[in-house]
């Protein structure tokens, strides 16, 4: 799949449409997301442009990479999710319902979350 440089997330790293930023650096844009699932629910996206778990982990640079999660974790520190502990998502794909063809992390925590997937 091609990147769309239109697409929700790439407008929100332009600037062209607002966000709750709870962590930012050189790599990654970290911001509540809109339309939250649990008490906490933030999405880690790359500054650069991956449509997709399997595109970023194929293509991105080793300091992308080691940007990236060394930002997850600070964020899970930031927020003072690690000891209560948070769970860790990307929906890749259609079978995965991704909306937003940019990759993104969720973050979920605040709360017990229950089974991992939905039956
Ligand atoms: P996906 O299904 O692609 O893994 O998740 C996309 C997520 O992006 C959804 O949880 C949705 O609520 C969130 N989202 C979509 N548009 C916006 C937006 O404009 N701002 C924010 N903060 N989140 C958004």
């Amino acid at each position: 799949m091609a990147y769309d440089p239109n697409n929700v997330f790439a407008r929100i790293l332009r600037g062209e449409i607002p966000n709750r930023t709870v962590y930012e650096d050189d790599f990654v844009l970290a911001f509540e997301d809109i339309n939250p699932q649990a008490p906490v629910h933030v999405l880690v996206i790359p500054k650069g442009a991956y449509t997709d778990l399997a595109d970023f982990s194929a293509r991105a640079t080793a300091e992308e990479l080691t940007g990236f999660f060394r930002a997850v974790a600070a964020v899970a520190r930031q927020l003072d999710l690690v000891e209560p502990g948070f769970r860790a998502l990307c929906n890749t794909g259609a079978d995965a319902h991704q909306e937003v063809p940019h990759f993104h992390l969720h973050l979920f925590a605040g709360k017990p979350l229950g089974p991992m997937l939905a039956r």
